[in-house]
């Protein structure tokens, strides 16, 4: 088993993942960074390191953890290229996927009438991105061939946004996405799987700071809201 991170392993965005277990080759998200970083006084792209994927023959299966941009902004790029790779999220991702591209489409056009930036990708890579999208329920596992399975867990943060267990003869390997332990008025809380994982991978965007308390943001969101109605 063989995981290669794309980007996102030290940052916030661009959270990709690809792995190679026996062959098979599963990307696993392809976000873009809402805020591009300068490293060494070179700009950073917005998208992954897209390119380890065409190097390693392309994917297999492509697994999507939840709809956030960080997550799925670059997957209309990646199935431009390989149009016949299933998609595999939840019914609630793809509902917010399709809200948050629409979103995407309408910021870039401005951008590029604006500032006369070139869009990465246009309306037509959105809608093959959703022909190629096959839904999966919650605690079900699915086959990816004939010796890996894939099951989405309940992680919480944003509706249908999933932990991943894949198990094949290779091991259990865990891919939370983000995670939320708290539970929120319209999102359950995590509920974490039991059972024996050879390997986790696992967010820690919150893992050095504490999230503001809920009750006073919602208080502080009813506030502004007066403010501005
Ligand atoms: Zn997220």
């Amino acid at each position: 088993m063989k995981v290669t991170f794309l980007g996102g392993a030290d940052e916030v965005g661009a959270s990709s993942t690809l792995l190679d277990i026996g062959g098979t080759r599963i990307l696993v998200d392809a976000g873009i960074r809402i805020s591009p970083r300068s490293s060494r006084g070179i700009a950073n792209s917005q998208l992954p390191d897209l390119q380890l994927i065409s190097e390693a023959g392309g994917p297999d299966f492509i697994l999507v953890t939840h709809a956030h941009t960080d997550h799925t902004g670059a997957l209309p790029m990646v199935v431009e290229q390989y149009p016949n790779v299933p998609v595999i999220m939840t019914r609630p991702t793809f509902a917010l996927t399709q809200v948050l591209q629409k979103d995407a489409q309408r910021i870039m056009k401005s951008k590029h009438d604006e500032e006369g930036e070139l869009p990465l990708f246009d309306e037509i890579s959105v809608n093959r991105l959703m022909e190629a999208v096959q839904l999966v329920e919650f605690n079900q596992p699915v086959k990816l061939g004939d010796s890996i399975q894939v099951t989405y867990y309940v992680s919480g943060h944003i509706a249908g946004a999933a932990l991943l267990v894949i198990e094949s003869s290779h091991g259990t390997l865990v891919m939370s996405g983000d995670v939320s332990k708290s539970p929120q008025r319209t999102v359950k809380s995590i509920e974490v799987p039991r059972l024996k994982a050879d390997a986790l991978v696992l967010e820690s965007t919150y893992g050095g700071r504490l999230h503001a308390n809920r009750h006073s943001e919602e208080i502080r969101l009813m506030d502004t809201l007066k403010r501005v109605t």
